[in-house]
């Protein structure tokens, strides 16, 4: 059998040590079904696992990750929208109380958009999908002067407000956030400290939790 051989010793680690432990947790989830009242929006990148982040259990946070933790703007073309069926969804059907757009530093979709903003990459999503960053990129200005790390980490954090601002183009959404219904939310987890800061709204900082 070629299933990786990882997720096979994987899975029986959690089957013998875990799962006995959230068994009846797994058989409510089922026959109620899933009510979480958190929504993630992630990096694929495989070192930021929001359920790892936030120690969270089953049923708890309704995920959805790509890359460089990008939402696209409202868009009803008729085209296929992952991120804005899975905003769709969260916000409509499983009714969450809080989106949070987790970016990170090293994101290696963000340094790819910085080393080549505008360019398309050699594959046929990539570059079309990083150019979500452009206003990010914008806001925070022209790269020259300043240390590249410091950089990059400034557009990862930009481009987190930047999310925030596109969620609230999709009109059920920005409805609810008026409401009250729904608070939208930013933090970035730093890969090598494991230290997690949260956007202050009303200055776009990032502060200590
Ligand atoms: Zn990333």
């Amino acid at each position: 059998m070629s299933f990786p051989a990882r997720l096979i010793a994987g899975y029986r680690s959690f089957r013998d040590s875990r799962l006995p432990q959230e068994q009846a947790r797994y058989r409510e989830l089922a026959e109620r079904g899933q009510s979480p009242e958190i929504m993630v929006i992630g990096c694929c990148d495989s070192r930021v696992s929001p359920e790892l982040i936030f120690d969270a259990g089953p049923g708890e946070l309704f995920v959805v990750r790509n890359v460089a933790n990008l939402v696209p703007p409202y868009s009803p073309d008729g085209r296929h929208h992952g991120v804005s069926a899975a905003l769709e969804f969260g916000v409509g059907v499983l009714k969450v109380k809080h989106i949070v757009v987790l970016g990170h530093a090293q994101c290696g979709g963000v340094r790819a958009f910085a080393d080549s903003p505008g360019a398309h990459s050699s594959g046929d999503f990539i570059g079309n999908w990083m150019s979500l960053m452009g206003p990010a990129a914008e806001r925070v200005g022209p790269r020259a002067g300043r240390p590249h790390a410091e950089y990059l980490e400034q557009l990862e954090k930009a481009s987190i407000g930047n999310s925030l601002a596109n969620l609230l183009t999709f009109p059920r959404l920005r409805a609810m956030v008026e409401r009250g219904d729904l608070t939208l939310h930013g933090a970035y987890f730093g890969v090598a400290t494991g230290k997690l800061t949260v956007r202050n709204p009303a200055t776009g900082r990032f502060e200590d939790v």
